[in-house]
């Protein structure tokens, strides 16, 4: 028989301990920097992340217990640290853990009311127990054979074991769907899964700010990387920073977020839920869209800082958020705001709306204007050589534009029927609508009637087939 090295190792781990711990641990601290030194952390997604830490944490020293059980286990001086760790588990545990017992052969005096058959004696349970207790416990349903006697979760109904519940149970029991109104706001709102994800790690205050690092890393600097000012919050960068102020009073309808005094991402989300807190007109789920830009605009800016690459003006960030904004719109198509059925301007406004009637020699650009009262202000048709729908449809906005110049108005809404226009006209001063193609069919039918007829020009609507002047039903030129 050989004696075994005191630092022998089996499976990669050490077989026996050693009074100097910093020396077992150390081969830990080899194996995981060995683990991370092929996983290039920058390069890694949220799943590949959660498996190095799975992997890594499959490596850590395994703990035994002898003749003893865990919960009965005292903790002593000597212990190392992470075993006094592990000891801390017990009152937790304690908190939802349960023996399920064979009564069979468990405790005695449960087996005296037990037949030899493992059928509930029922008469000597009615007995010795009130009426309640009795039906209570005739209602529990006895195994058929003989069971070992095992562990069950109270905090899951299936009896294991798990994190969720057991956060539960710390907590004080929560009520079951505490918070779940908020989540639920998250995962059904009509946002770009990327987006949504960002929203609820703000809500869940989950991002690795420079602030919340510090106070679990050693040398790590709280300080705001964009203004140097403050502490690195997620509240502060994204709210409070002069950096962030300024991208929301410029993107965000002059908003001043010095006047919204929150605290917590949660209170921010109350505060914007309130409809008369918003930009006027604008949903809660169009605001979250341009929020979510904003905030991922800064988060983006801040990360180039972070890692030494050149800075970007604050104009050139701006910029960039619209772009994003307009990429969302054109993923989700929610967040322009969108007409479903034509509704007059508000007062001292036009609403123009536009259309084009494409043939294989050009196209008919069509706009009709109308006032607060429904009324028909001007209608202009415009023969072109262009062809292609998307120019044509742009053709004809501006046509509108020029027409509405040269007519000296000025306060106008330009409703286009098609998304790539209206997503191009954004960043203009008056941005163009979207109105759905159902309900556009006035200008479509001028654009149709002028094809028919050659009509260029100003019209009267006096001159027109009373059928063509209907936003929702198309016109035949054949009735
Ligand atoms: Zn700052």
């Amino acid at each position: 028989m050989r004696r075994m090295k005191k630092d022998a190792t089996y499976l990669g781990l050490p077989l026996f301990r050693s009074l100097n711990r910093s020396k077992d641990l150390h081969l830990l601290t080899e194996r995981v920097l060995q683990r991370v030194k092929s996983w290039k952390s920058r390069l890694l997604s949220k799943a590949g992340r959660a498996c190095l830490i799975q992997a890594v944490g499959s490596s850590m020293a395994t703990y035994y217990i002898k003749g003893g059980n865990f919960l009965d286990i005292e903790s002593r001086g000597s212990d190392s640290g992470m075993w006094k760790a592990v000891l801390q588990a017990q009152s937790i545990l304690q908190k939802g853990l349960c023996r399920a017992i064979d009564a069979s052969h468990g405790v005695s005096w449960v087996s005296q009311f037990i037949l030899p058959n493992n059928r509930w004696n029922v008469d000597m349970v009615r007995d010795w127990f009130s009426h309640s207790d009795a039906h209570a416990i005739l209602n529990v349903d006895l195994p058929e054979e003989d069971k070992e006697d095992f562990w069950i979760w109270l905090g899951e109904n299936n009896g294991n074991f798990s994190i969720r519940s057991t956060c539960k149970l710390l907590k004080g029991g929560i009520p079951e769907n505490d918070g779940i109104e908020i989540w639920k706001l998250i995962w059904h709102s009509p946002l770009h899964s990327r987006l949504k994800f960002l929203w609820w790690h703000l809500l869940r205050d989950a991002l690795p700010t420079k602030g919340k690092l510090a106070t679990i890393l050693e040398g790590i600097s709280d300080s705001c990387i964009l203004c140097n000012e403050a502490t690195e919050s997620s509240l502060h960068l994204f709210w409070f920073c002069p950096f962030a102020k300024a991208l929301w009073f410029q993107l965000g309808w002059s908003i001043r977020t010095e006047l919204v005094n929150v605290q917590s991402w949660m209170q921010w989300t109350e505060w914007f839920k309130m409809d008369s807190n918003r930009p006027s007109s604008m949903s809660f789920s169009d605001f979250m869209a341009h929020t979510l830009c904003i905030v991922e605009g800064i988060w983006n800016e801040r990360n180039r800082r972070l890692v030494g690459e050149k800075e970007m003006d604050i104009l050139r960030v701006k910029d960039m958020i619209r772009l994003k904004t307009i990429d969302h719109i054109m993923v989700s198509s929610k967040a322009v705001p969108e007409i479903l059925s034509w509704a007059p301007p508000p007062s001292s406004w036009l609403c123009c709306n536009s259309d084009v009637a494409i043939s294989s020699s050009g196209s008919v650009l069509a706009a009709v204007f109308r006032d607060e009262w429904s009324n028909i202000i001007a209608i202009k048709t415009s023969m072109t050589n262009v062809n292609d729908p998307l120019l044509a449809e742009a053709l004809a906005v501006c046509m509108a534009a020029t027409e509405a110049t040269s007519m000296g108005l000025n306060n106008i809404i330009f409703q286009s029927d098609n998304l790539n226009v209206v997503n191009e006209f954004q960043d203009q001063a008056s941005p163009v609508f979207n109105i759905k193609i159902q309900c556009n069919f006035m200008a479509h039918n001028i654009a149709k009637w002028a094809t028919c007829y050659k009509v260029s020009g100003r019209t009267s609507s006096d001159a027109l087939p009373a059928a063509l002047l209907d936003d929702l039903i198309e016109w035949n030129p054949g009735l």
